[in-house]
């Protein structure tokens, strides 16, 4: 199986801001015991395994019970928090997101060239929608398999879907302009 992960971020906040609101959600998962300090952190998996309950964090129907009721495998493999000015982006099958008004995809090469320079001058682009004439800021066409440039971000590596009530929680605490994308490797 290829490695995967779902990635989360702030998209307006500075290296400073982003750091700190990464760190607290780490905060807030290893209190909530979703997470626990790993005792072999390593590059790939980060520095957190998961804790008692991370169950809670995960969509209970997408679990094997196998997995559960022997407690043996794991149910995902690591947390990992990254910072610096970087772009978190799906590797293996990018995508252009669709236009938030009309739908309408837009290209990957279009998508791909906005976030090299968004990545390079460090401000976020303005694109257009080739169909509707929509303009807007890159982050505000949202898509979990394209890419967006950012200060820091925290990842669970190889786990299970999310529960959607918990992914919506985390997105909430992020911030006003919360970003997700999954990343298959
Ligand atoms: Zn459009």
């Amino acid at each position: 199986m290829s490695d995967n992960w779902i990635e989360f971020f702030s998209l307006d906040a500075d290296e400073r801001e982003a750091a700190q609101l990464i760190y607290a959600q780490v905060q807030w998962l290893l209190d909530r015991e979703i997470i626990a300090h790993s005792e072999r952190p390593d590059e790939f998996h980060g520095t957190y395994r998961e804790g008692p309950r991370s169950v809670d964090a995960f969509d209970a129907a997408s679990i094997p019970d196998s997995i559960g009721a022997s407690g043996e495998q794991m149910l995902f493999g690591g947390v990992r928090v990254e910072h610096g000015w970087q772009v978190s982006h799906n590797i293996d099958g990018f995508e252009g997101p669709p236009c938030p008004v009309c739908g309408s995809w837009m290209a990957i090469d279009v998508a791909g060239d906005a976030l090299r320079r968004w990545y390079m001058s460090r401000v976020e682009p303005e694109v257009n929608c080739a169909s509707c004439g929509q303009a807007d800021l890159l982050g505000n066409w949202p898509h979990k398999f394209a890419g967006y440039a950012n200060y820091a971000s925290l990842s669970f590596v190889n786990s299970w879907p999310l529960a959607p009530h918990f992914e919506r929680e985390l997105l909430e605490r992020i911030g006003r302009r919360p970003g997700v994308v999954c990343v298959r490797l």
